[in-house]
This record gives C-alpha cells, structure tokens and sequence, in this order.
C-alpha cells in the first residue's frame, strides 16, 4: 500500500523513473493500465514479503518446539559463558569458567562488590565494556540459563519455549546461591533501618568517602565517621584514609539542628539573604529584557 500511495503522490507527478527491485525492469504507471499492473506488482512483491516473514517466525516456532531440547539458538545475543556454533547453544569455556567463578566466590560468602573488583582487577572483562557492573552479576547470578533453563519467547504469539542450554552452573550450587541472594536481600533493608542517620548522607570525609554512621559496639554509641574501611570492606576501591575521628552522633545531630533553628529563626539573616538573592534575580531578569526589546 506504501508503495502505490509514494507512486501516486510522488513519483508520477515528479516524473520519477522506478525500477522494479528484483528484475531491474522499468516500473510503468503513465496510463491507467499500467497502473493496475504496477499496482498488482507492488501488492504481490508485499505479500511475498510478509509471507516470508510469516514463514520465519513460524519456522521459529517449529524449531523452538521440534529442537528446543537439543539446544537450538534461536538469535540475538548468547549469553556470557555460551558461544553460537552452528545456531546450537555451546559452552564457552573460557567464559564458562569465569561464570562458575562468580557462583563459587558469591557461595562462599564474597559479595557482589568483591566479585566485581576482584574480576576488574584481573583484568578478566566482560563482553562490551571495560569494567563489570553489579547489575550484571546479579543478573548472572539469578539466570537460570546456567542451570540450562532459557526460554525464548515468541513475540508474535507471547509464548514461551523452553530451551534446554548445555550446564555451567550444577543445581545444588545454583540453589545455594539463590538463598544467599535472598538472605542478603533482606539483610541489606535490615542494615538501612539499622544505619538511618539525620545527617549521613549529607557529609564527606576528606578522603573522598560519605561519613556514616557507624555503632561503636565496645561504648554503645553511635558515632558519625568514615566510611572508607566498610566500603573497603564491601570490595569498593577506596582512598587510604587516615580519619579515624568520630562524631558523637546525638550531640552533632542536636548541634546541627540548633543551628538550623538558629538561622531560620533568625529572621534577619533569612531576609538578607532573600533580598540579596531575589532582587540579584530581578536586576538579571530586566537587564534581559533591555537587550531583548531593543
Ligand atoms: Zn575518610
């Protein structure tokens, strides 16, 4: 339909010669019979087109069933730790290595901040970038394709097809790490409930690292400090930082919002300040305007 629509508002009024794709032969359409032929031409070389792609997903689907348990590859890109040889899903064995790495790092108790510097710092990369991002891993982590379980879904119909993928990853490992990302998922709300501070996330230790807050067990307090040993400690690439000062977390926090009411309640400081900022404001606004209406 594209076609007659570009043929008769652009092509014939602008005397423009066309070709048809495959033969090379001029298309006609001066008179109106050549028209209905061209027009039975352009519509036949488009149902052609849509069969043929009909005819593709189709055979997908008839592949993805028929061979889905001998590994077909069914397009797109493989995943980390697979290789497409002859539309087959195959292990990768340097990649494949790799993969089992992260489990066995991950199983044995290293976080995911480890397992990316350890694999960024050993020069080992992922497929199309320099560095590892955390997101990766725990998508790896999480991916049943290792355990070979990938499913490919049929966007035409939205079903899906499990494909059956050679095994990195043994079942018992799998699970294990399954659990311990669970655990730490809730480890990880318990620790920000346990951490929540007024003011840790608004200062910065000279280092470059966020002060926390952090619970000094031998007194009971809690103290404001550096965080760059438990970043470090997460597997971050930190500074070496020599601040080992705390802050007394109530008395800072009472200091600081004392000095908070002082400024707000102090009205002349806050008016100043207004003035100064919006009449600023106001002599930019109609210096502009002088240029723009001259
Ligand atoms: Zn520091």
């Amino acid at each position: 339909m594209e076609d007659i629509m570009t043929r008769n508002h652009y092509f014939i009024p602008n005397k423009v010669k066309m070709y048809v794709d495959e033969s090379g032969q001029e298309r006609l359409y001066a008179e109106p019979q050549e028209q209905l032929i061209d027009t039975i031409i352009t519509s036949f070389g488009q149902y052609t087109r849509d069969n043929t792609r009909k005819l593709s997903i189709s055979g997908k689907r008839h592949l993805s069933i028929a061979e889905g348990k001998s590994g077909v590859f069914m397009g797109g890109t493989i995943n980390y730790g697979y290789k497409n040889v002859d539309k087959k899903w195959t292990i990768d064995k340097g990649e494949a290595a790799i993969v089992k790495n992260v489990f066995e790092k991950y199983a044995s108790g290293h976080p995911v901040k480890y397992i990316k510097t350890y694999l960024d710092s050993n020069g080992i990369k992922p497929r199309r970038s320099k560095l590892w991002s955390l997101g990766t891993l725990q998508t790896m982590l999480k991916n049943r394709v290792y355990v070979g379980e990938y499913v490919w879904l049929d966007k035409e119909s939205g079903i899906k097809h499990p494909i059956v993928t050679p095994q990195i990853i043994t079942h018992s490992l799998f699970n294990r790490v399954q659990k311990m990302l669970e655990k730490n998922m809730k480890h990880k709300g318990n620790n920000r409930r346990q951490y929540e501070s007024l003011l840790g996330d608004f200062m910065m230790c000279s280092c470059g690292e966020k002060i926390g807050c952090i619970i000094r067990q031998t007194v009971n307090k809690k103290v404001y400090g550096c965080s760059s040993k438990n970043h470090q400690w997460k597997g971050k690439n930190v500074e070496l930082c020599f601040n080992r000062r705390g802050m007394n977390m109530d008395l800072t926090d009472a200091f600081v919002v004392n000095q908070i009411k002082d400024v707000v309640g102090n009205s002349s400081i806050l008016k100043d300040r207004f003035k100064k900022d919006v009449l600023s404001q106001k002599s930019i606004d109609s210096s502009q305007i002088d240029i723009e209406s001259r």
